[in-house]
């Protein structure tokens, strides 16, 4: 089976960590993109069509948890994946209220990564299928074609 690869966008201050997680993930065949800091996730998330942003919770400037509002208030269908190192695990729970699908322990294993890359994934996927539907439902009504 041709696997389609996840759009994903990669957001912390640590370059190295951000090189080393884009670059697994296109060995797994993922599309990835890379941020250093919450502004640039969202101008990211402006011009690209992005599945999954990983966010890092601790940043300079705009930390992880406003930039998870500002993504879930302008890319509401955006899933995203925090990122927390030590003592943020509370945080990290702050974020899955706000919205996050979930977190990731830093350093985070390949295999844990794909695993919940691929639940955020299904999720979006499912969501905007409910959204396809309902809508085409909307325009049948609005025809008053079917009932
Ligand atoms: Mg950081």
């Amino acid at each position: 089976m041709i696997k389609i690869p996840a759009r994903v966008l990669i957001v912390d201050d640590e370059e190295d960590f951000v090189e080393m997680f884009a670059l697994r993930l296109r060995e797994v065949g993922e599309k990835v993109w890379c941020a250093y800091s919450g502004e640039e996730c969202l101008k990211i998330l402006a011009q690209q069509n992005i599945d999954v942003v990983i966010l890092d919770i601790k940043m300079p400037g705009m930390d992880g948890i406003q930039t998870l509002k500002e993504v879930k208030k302008r890319f509401p269908l955006v899933e995203v994946i925090m990122l927390t190192g030590h003592g943020t695990t509370e945080t990290a729970v702050e974020g899955m209220k706000l919205g996050a699908f979930d977190y990731l322990l830093k350093p985070a294993d390949l295999e844990d990564l794909q695993t919940k890359l691929e639940g955020a994934r299904k999720r979006k996927d499912e969501q905007e299928e409910r959204i396809r539907a309902a809508e085409a439902k909307a325009i049948i009504r609005k025809s008053g074609g079917i009932f």
